[in-house]
């Protein structure tokens, strides 16, 4: 039984608060949205009025906002209409980018014979902007091509310059995609100030429930979607809509752009507290970035490979303390980890630890503590 959960760059706890928004549509009001009855139109009023105070935070106009089931489907939406339908025939991407992105893109150039070309990055794990923008540069003129670039690294927590990004995708008219899932309801974020035509997101990254995203594509962009069927979504994501979803997405981002300040404060204080105590118990770990424009809540540590550092994060796991081996998708030592495997050259076993509000310094002594005792 976990006790202490520090995993939440993987995924977050339900906000009861949330939970309290989404029962009416999973109880009273199952109406169909798309029914002309009384029924289906609660549901259809409480989708639209969710869209609003979605689109309201993120700062874009509520009919450039699709929802989606995750952040992995409103990637593979706007990659796959990029090559199918916008006639893409390069993809400009890195090495250290979600699976959402890295295996999607390999698919379409499997499939459709479109090149996918990966910047550089820096020893820390930075973007090599000079390379990603001569990259830009060389490709984008003469052929259609789309820049994937995620706002926020989700094992290293490293934050990327999107402005710099979206300037020069703008410059050379190259599209631009960025996979906001690890920033949405954790940073401000200003959809139309970004220079990005196209972003991902997910709920339950931000205390709303799992299995449901959104996607933001420009009013300028025509999209085709990648799911047909019913009319839902205005044609661009076929399927009954799940309205406790929608409304839950709405309600999380709502309450946690909120509480945003306040949270990223206990969390960075929280992350240089835990630092520092590592720092000082254990002589061998380092962290995992040197990359200091990081996410608050994520601290990202190597240690040595050993048999005993091999085992941590399980051992942890059986005195009931939740961390992640690198992401939620690669955990275990860095074997699983295409981003730790590209950065470090040697073995060495990547530790996440992921804060959010209702963590406490004295979960934090529990982890250190426990991490000593594991490793002597
Ligand atoms: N992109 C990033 C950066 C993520 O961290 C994740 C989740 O781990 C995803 C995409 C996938 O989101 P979802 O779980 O909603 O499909």
């Amino acid at each position: 039984m976990t006790s202490i959960y520090f995993d939440n760059a993987a995924t977050t706890s339900l906000d009861s608060r949330v939970l309290d928004a989404m029962l009416p549509y999973l109880k009273e009001n199952y109406g169909n949205p798309s029914a002309i009855h009384g029924a289906g139109r609660t549901s259809r009023l409480a989708i639209e009025e969710s869209r609003k105070t979605v689109a309201s935070l993120l700062s874009c106009k509520p009919a450039e906002m699709f929802f989606t089931s995750c952040g992995t489907e409103s990637t593979n939406t706007i990659l796959n209409a990029a090559i199918r339908n916008l006639g893409c025939k390069h993809i400009i991407t890195s090495p250290i980018e979600h699976h959402a992105t890295l295996l999607t893109s390999q698919k379409l150039a499997e499939e459709f014979g479109i090149e996918v070309h990966y910047c550089k990055h820096q020893e820390n794990g930075e973007l090599d902007y000079d390379d990603l923008l001569a990259l830009i540069e060389k490709v984008g003129p003469t052929n259609k091509t789309i820049v994937s670039i995620m706002h926020a690294n989700n094992e290293l927590g490293i934050i990327n310059d999107i402005d710099r990004i979206g300037q020069a995708c703008k410059k050379h008219e190259v599209l631009f995609h960025s996979d906001m899932v690890q920033t949405v309801g954790h940073m401000p974020i200003n959809l139309h100030e970004m220079a990005v035509d196209f972003a991902s997101a997910s709920a339950h990254k931000f205390h709303g429930p799992k299995g449901k995203g959104a996607m933001y594509i420009n009013g300028s962009v025509k999209l085709e979607p990648l799911i047909f069927g019913g009319g839902q979504e205005r044609n661009m994501r076929a399927g009954t809509e799940n309205v406790a979803g929608i409304v839950g997405f709405a309600k999380a981002l709502e309450l946690s752009v909120g509480d945003m300040l306040e949270e990223n404060n206990h969390c960075k204080e929280l992350k240089d507290y835990c630092w520092a105590a590592l720092k000082e118990n254990l002589k061998e770990v380092e962290l995992g970035t040197s990359c200091n424009k990081t996410l608050s809540r994520v601290l990202s540590i190597i240690l040595p490979h050993t048999p005993k550092t091999e085992m941590l994060q399980m051992s942890l796991d059986m005195k009931g303390i939740a961390l992640s081996g690198g992401s939620a998708c690669s955990s275990g030592a860095m074997g699983g980890s295409h981003v730790m495997k590209h950065l470090h050259d040697t073995a060495c076993v990547p530790l996440r630890i992921s804060f959010c509000k209702s963590n406490t310094k004295e979960e934090v002594d529990t982890l250190v503590k426990s991490i000593k005792e594991l490793l002597s």
